[in-house]
Protein backbone atom coordinates (compact mmCIF):
# COMPACT_ATOMS: atom_id res chain seq x y z
CA UNK A 1 0.00 0.00 0.00
CA UNK A 2 1.94 3.43 -1.51
CA UNK A 3 -0.02 6.80 -1.40
CA UNK A 4 2.91 8.14 -2.77
CA UNK A 5 1.42 11.56 -4.82
CA UNK A 6 -2.41 11.20 -3.28
CA UNK A 7 -3.49 13.26 -0.76
CA UNK A 8 -5.58 12.78 2.73
CA UNK A 9 -8.13 14.12 4.77
CA UNK A 10 -8.08 12.47 8.35
CA UNK A 11 -10.79 13.94 11.05
CA UNK A 12 -10.41 13.74 14.95
CA UNK A 13 -6.42 12.96 13.82
CA UNK A 14 -5.32 15.05 16.63
CA UNK A 15 -5.57 11.96 18.65
CA UNK A 16 -6.58 7.62 19.14
CA UNK A 17 -6.90 6.13 15.99
CA UNK A 18 -7.07 9.20 13.67
CA UNK A 19 -3.85 9.96 14.66
CA UNK A 20 -2.48 6.47 13.69
CA UNK A 21 -4.41 6.46 10.48
CA UNK A 22 -2.75 10.21 9.47
CA UNK A 23 0.18 8.94 10.72
CA UNK A 24 0.53 5.28 8.32
CA UNK A 25 -0.79 7.38 5.54
CA UNK A 26 1.88 9.70 5.50
CA UNK A 27 4.28 7.01 6.52
CA UNK A 28 2.99 5.19 2.80
CA UNK A 29 4.02 8.78 1.01
CA UNK A 30 0.85 10.55 1.36
CA UNK A 31 0.59 14.35 2.12
CA UNK A 32 -1.99 14.51 4.87
CA UNK A 33 -4.36 17.10 6.17
CA UNK A 34 -4.76 16.84 10.01
CA UNK A 35 -8.53 18.18 10.80
CA UNK A 36 -9.52 18.07 14.30
CA UNK A 37 -10.84 20.30 16.69
CA UNK A 38 -7.74 20.19 18.94
CA UNK A 39 -5.49 22.56 18.15
CA UNK A 40 -2.02 21.68 20.57
CA UNK A 41 -3.08 17.39 20.14
CA UNK A 42 -3.12 18.40 16.26
CA UNK A 43 -0.01 20.05 15.64
CA UNK A 44 1.45 16.91 17.99
CA UNK A 45 0.63 14.58 14.70
CA UNK A 46 1.42 16.97 12.24
CA UNK A 47 4.92 17.23 14.51
CA UNK A 48 5.08 13.76 14.17
CA UNK A 49 4.48 12.97 11.32
CA UNK A 50 7.33 15.90 9.91
CA UNK A 51 9.56 13.98 12.20
CA UNK A 52 9.09 10.71 10.50
CA UNK A 53 10.04 13.09 7.40
CA UNK A 54 6.50 13.06 5.62
CA UNK A 55 4.31 16.05 4.95
CA UNK A 56 1.16 17.36 6.86
CA UNK A 57 -0.76 20.39 7.52
CA UNK A 58 -3.42 21.16 10.47
CA UNK A 59 -6.95 22.49 9.59
CA UNK A 60 -8.97 23.36 12.53
CA UNK A 61 -12.47 22.06 12.10
CA UNK A 62 -15.45 21.08 13.78
CA UNK A 63 -17.05 18.49 11.63
CA UNK A 64 -20.36 18.89 12.40
CA UNK A 65 -20.40 22.95 10.79
CA UNK A 66 -20.71 22.98 7.01
CA UNK A 67 -18.43 26.38 6.46
CA UNK A 68 -15.63 23.78 8.81
CA UNK A 69 -16.50 21.03 6.28
CA UNK A 70 -15.99 23.20 3.30
CA UNK A 71 -12.56 24.97 4.33
CA UNK A 72 -11.34 21.76 5.29
CA UNK A 73 -11.76 20.71 1.38
CA UNK A 74 -10.78 23.75 0.34
CA UNK A 75 -7.39 23.97 2.59
CA UNK A 76 -6.64 20.10 0.91
CA UNK A 77 -7.25 21.89 -2.48
CA UNK A 78 -4.95 24.49 -1.75
CA UNK A 79 -2.19 23.47 0.51
CA UNK A 80 -1.76 19.75 -2.11
CA UNK A 81 -3.27 20.53 -5.33
CA UNK A 82 -6.52 18.10 -4.94
CA UNK A 83 -8.06 15.86 -3.13
CA UNK A 84 -8.15 11.51 -3.38
CA UNK A 85 -8.52 10.44 0.36
CA UNK A 86 -10.97 11.23 3.07
CA UNK A 87 -11.33 9.37 6.07
CA UNK A 88 -13.83 10.63 8.39
CA UNK A 89 -12.82 9.36 11.43
CA UNK A 90 -14.01 12.11 14.10
CA UNK A 91 -16.50 11.11 16.27
CA UNK A 92 -18.07 11.32 20.12
CA UNK A 93 -19.60 8.68 22.52
CA UNK A 94 -22.05 8.31 24.72
CA UNK A 95 -22.63 5.52 27.59
CA UNK A 96 -26.90 6.58 28.32
CA UNK A 97 -29.99 4.53 27.59
CA UNK A 98 -32.81 6.51 25.61
CA UNK A 99 -34.42 7.93 28.66
CA UNK A 100 -31.22 8.84 29.99
CA UNK A 101 -30.36 10.70 26.95
CA UNK A 102 -31.27 14.92 26.76
CA UNK A 103 -31.88 16.46 23.34
CA UNK A 104 -29.09 18.12 23.49
CA UNK A 105 -26.45 15.24 23.98
CA UNK A 106 -28.30 13.28 20.84
CA UNK A 107 -28.79 16.04 18.47
CA UNK A 108 -24.68 16.66 19.02
CA UNK A 109 -23.81 12.37 18.56
CA UNK A 110 -25.79 12.66 15.55
CA UNK A 111 -24.18 16.36 14.30
CA UNK A 112 -20.88 14.74 14.88
CA UNK A 113 -21.06 10.58 14.05
CA UNK A 114 -23.39 11.52 11.29
CA UNK A 115 -23.95 14.67 9.59
CA UNK A 116 -20.04 15.47 9.89
CA UNK A 117 -19.78 12.62 7.75
CA UNK A 118 -22.12 13.52 5.47
CA UNK A 119 -20.72 16.95 5.17
CA UNK A 120 -17.23 15.65 4.75
CA UNK A 121 -18.44 13.99 1.63
CA UNK A 122 -20.78 16.55 0.53
CA UNK A 123 -17.69 18.81 0.12
CA UNK A 124 -14.76 16.30 -0.85
CA UNK A 125 -16.88 14.62 -3.56
CA UNK A 126 -16.73 17.23 -6.14
CA UNK A 127 -12.61 17.48 -5.46
CA UNK A 128 -12.37 14.09 -6.18
CA UNK A 129 -14.17 13.75 -9.48
CA UNK A 130 -11.64 17.24 -10.46
CA UNK A 131 -9.05 14.03 -9.85
CA UNK A 132 -10.55 11.50 -11.22
CA UNK A 133 -11.60 9.37 -8.10
CA UNK A 134 -10.94 8.48 -4.81
CA UNK A 135 -11.21 7.13 -1.73
CA UNK A 136 -13.58 7.29 1.42
CA UNK A 137 -13.20 5.30 4.27
CA UNK A 138 -15.54 6.31 7.63
CA UNK A 139 -14.64 5.08 10.72
CA UNK A 140 -17.89 3.58 11.87
CA UNK A 141 -18.50 0.76 14.68
CA UNK A 142 -19.20 -2.79 15.64
CA UNK A 143 -22.61 -0.25 16.93
CA UNK A 144 -23.35 0.58 13.51
CA UNK A 145 -23.88 -3.30 13.07
CA UNK A 146 -25.42 -4.24 16.12
CA UNK A 147 -27.06 -2.97 19.37
CA UNK A 148 -25.57 -2.70 22.48
CA UNK A 149 -26.62 -1.58 25.38
CA UNK A 150 -26.32 1.75 27.12
CA UNK A 151 -26.07 3.62 24.10
CA UNK A 152 -29.10 4.69 22.63
CA UNK A 153 -27.46 7.38 20.96
CA UNK A 154 -24.12 6.53 19.62
CA UNK A 155 -25.98 3.18 18.19
CA UNK A 156 -28.31 5.43 16.16
CA UNK A 157 -25.66 7.48 14.86
CA UNK A 158 -23.14 4.46 13.89
CA UNK A 159 -26.13 3.18 12.39
CA UNK A 160 -26.94 6.52 10.41
CA UNK A 161 -23.44 6.48 9.17
CA UNK A 162 -23.04 3.24 8.41
CA UNK A 163 -26.05 3.40 5.94
CA UNK A 164 -24.99 6.51 4.18
CA UNK A 165 -21.68 4.46 3.83
CA UNK A 166 -23.27 1.66 2.04
CA UNK A 167 -25.71 4.50 -0.04
CA UNK A 168 -22.57 6.82 -0.95
CA UNK A 169 -20.59 3.68 -2.50
CA UNK A 170 -23.73 3.13 -5.04
CA UNK A 171 -24.09 6.92 -6.26
CA UNK A 172 -20.29 7.52 -6.60
CA UNK A 173 -19.59 4.04 -8.10
CA UNK A 174 -19.70 4.48 -11.51
CA UNK A 175 -17.54 7.96 -10.58
CA UNK A 176 -14.52 6.06 -9.32
CA UNK A 177 -15.10 7.09 -5.80
CA UNK A 178 -15.17 4.00 -3.43
CA UNK A 179 -16.29 4.50 0.09
CA UNK A 180 -16.24 1.80 2.73
CA UNK A 181 -16.56 1.58 6.52
CA UNK A 182 -14.10 -0.16 9.34
CA UNK A 183 -16.00 -1.70 12.21
CA UNK A 184 -13.76 -1.22 15.35
CA UNK A 185 -15.07 -3.24 18.47
CA UNK A 186 -12.77 -1.76 21.58
CA UNK A 187 -10.00 0.53 21.07
CA UNK A 188 -7.43 2.01 23.47
CA UNK A 189 -7.68 5.28 22.58
CA UNK A 190 -8.59 8.55 24.81
CA UNK A 191 -12.30 8.12 23.90
CA UNK A 192 -12.60 4.12 25.27
CA UNK A 193 -10.70 5.53 28.47
CA UNK A 194 -12.67 8.48 29.05
CA UNK A 195 -16.18 5.58 28.45
CA UNK A 196 -14.42 3.60 31.27
CA UNK A 197 -14.06 6.87 33.55
CA UNK A 198 -18.14 7.71 32.91
CA UNK A 199 -19.59 4.25 32.70
CA UNK A 200 -21.56 3.80 35.91
CA UNK A 201 -20.00 0.28 36.20
CA UNK A 202 -16.72 -0.26 34.91
CA UNK A 203 -15.64 -2.92 36.05
CA UNK A 204 -18.85 -4.71 33.92
CA UNK A 205 -17.88 -3.10 31.35
CA UNK A 206 -14.03 -4.30 31.71
CA UNK A 207 -15.24 -8.05 32.38
CA UNK A 208 -17.52 -7.46 28.91
CA UNK A 209 -14.75 -6.85 27.04
CA UNK A 210 -12.83 -9.96 28.28
CA UNK A 211 -15.17 -11.59 25.81
CA UNK A 212 -13.88 -10.29 23.18
CA UNK A 213 -12.79 -13.41 21.15
CA UNK A 214 -9.26 -12.59 20.46
CA UNK A 215 -9.01 -11.90 24.00
CA UNK A 216 -8.01 -7.68 24.17
CA UNK A 217 -8.92 -4.89 22.57
CA UNK A 218 -7.18 -3.21 19.61
CA UNK A 219 -4.33 -0.61 19.42
CA UNK A 220 -5.02 2.15 17.08
CA UNK A 221 -2.57 0.71 14.69
CA UNK A 222 -4.41 -2.17 14.03
CA UNK A 223 -7.51 -0.22 12.73
CA UNK A 224 -5.41 2.25 10.89
CA UNK A 225 -3.61 -0.63 8.85
CA UNK A 226 -7.08 -1.86 7.73
CA UNK A 227 -8.53 2.19 6.74
CA UNK A 228 -5.31 2.06 4.76
CA UNK A 229 -6.49 -1.21 3.05
CA UNK A 230 -9.43 0.56 1.96
CA UNK A 231 -8.16 3.63 0.91
CA UNK A 232 -5.52 2.29 -1.16
CA UNK A 233 -5.67 0.86 -4.97
CA UNK A 234 -4.82 -2.94 -3.68
CA UNK A 235 -8.68 -2.44 -2.39
CA UNK A 236 -9.69 -0.75 -6.05
CA UNK A 237 -12.65 -3.37 -6.25
CA UNK A 238 -14.13 -2.63 -2.76
CA UNK A 239 -16.92 -0.31 -2.07
CA UNK A 240 -19.72 -0.66 0.36
CA UNK A 241 -18.30 -2.55 2.53
CA UNK A 242 -18.25 -2.01 6.32
CA UNK A 243 -15.52 -3.91 7.70
CA UNK A 244 -15.51 -5.25 11.45
CA UNK A 245 -11.78 -5.04 12.92
CA UNK A 246 -13.04 -6.04 16.31
CA UNK A 247 -11.17 -8.92 17.36
CA UNK A 248 -13.95 -11.27 16.63
CA UNK A 249 -16.90 -9.54 18.29
CA UNK A 250 -19.22 -9.57 15.46
CA UNK A 251 -18.83 -13.30 14.46
CA UNK A 252 -20.65 -14.39 17.63
P1 LIG B 1 -10.67 9.97 20.43
O1 LIG B 1 -9.42 9.43 21.02
O2 LIG B 1 -11.62 10.70 21.31
O3 LIG B 1 -10.27 10.91 19.20
C1 LIG B 1 -11.26 11.58 18.48
C2 LIG B 1 -10.72 12.89 17.97
O4 LIG B 1 -11.78 13.53 17.24
C3 LIG B 1 -10.30 13.85 19.08
O5 LIG B 1 -9.09 14.50 18.76
C4 LIG B 1 -11.47 14.83 19.12
O6 LIG B 1 -11.11 16.13 19.57
C5 LIG B 1 -11.86 14.87 17.68
N1 LIG B 1 -13.21 15.38 17.49
C6 LIG B 1 -14.30 15.15 18.26
N2 LIG B 1 -15.35 15.82 17.80
C7 LIG B 1 -14.92 16.50 16.71
C8 LIG B 1 -15.54 17.38 15.81
N3 LIG B 1 -16.82 17.73 15.95
N4 LIG B 1 -14.82 17.89 14.79
C9 LIG B 1 -13.52 17.57 14.65
N5 LIG B 1 -12.86 16.75 15.48
C10 LIG B 1 -13.56 16.22 16.51
O7 LIG B 1 -11.53 8.83 19.74
P2 LIG B 1 -11.15 7.42 19.03
O8 LIG B 1 -11.39 6.35 20.01
O9 LIG B 1 -9.85 7.51 18.33
O10 LIG B 1 -12.36 7.33 18.00
C11 LIG B 1 -12.23 7.65 16.63
C12 LIG B 1 -13.48 7.15 15.91
O11 LIG B 1 -13.62 5.74 16.12
C13 LIG B 1 -14.79 7.76 16.39
O12 LIG B 1 -15.64 7.97 15.28
C14 LIG B 1 -15.37 6.69 17.29
O13 LIG B 1 -16.77 6.77 17.41
C15 LIG B 1 -14.92 5.44 16.58
N6 LIG B 1 -14.86 4.22 17.36
C16 LIG B 1 -14.14 4.19 18.52
C17 LIG B 1 -14.04 2.99 19.23
C18 LIG B 1 -13.20 2.87 20.47
O14 LIG B 1 -13.20 1.80 21.10
N7 LIG B 1 -12.45 3.90 20.87
C19 LIG B 1 -14.70 1.85 18.76
C20 LIG B 1 -15.45 1.93 17.57
C21 LIG B 1 -15.49 3.12 16.88
P3 LIG B 1 -11.35 16.48 21.13
O15 LIG B 1 -10.43 15.57 21.88
O16 LIG B 1 -11.00 17.93 21.21
O17 LIG B 1 -12.80 16.19 21.39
Amino acid sequence: MQFSGKVAIVTGAGSGMGRAIALLLAKRGARVVVADLDPPASQETVARIRDAGGDARYVQVDVSRPEDAERMVAFAVEEFGGLDILCNNAGINLAASATETDEEQWDRLMAVNVKGVFLGCKYAIPAMQRRGGGAIVNTVSTAGLRGFPNMAAYNASKGGAALLTRQLALDYARAGIRVNGVCPGVVDTPMTRRFMETHGDPEALAKSWEAIPIGRMAQPEEIAQAVAFLASDEAGYITGVLLPVDGGIMAG
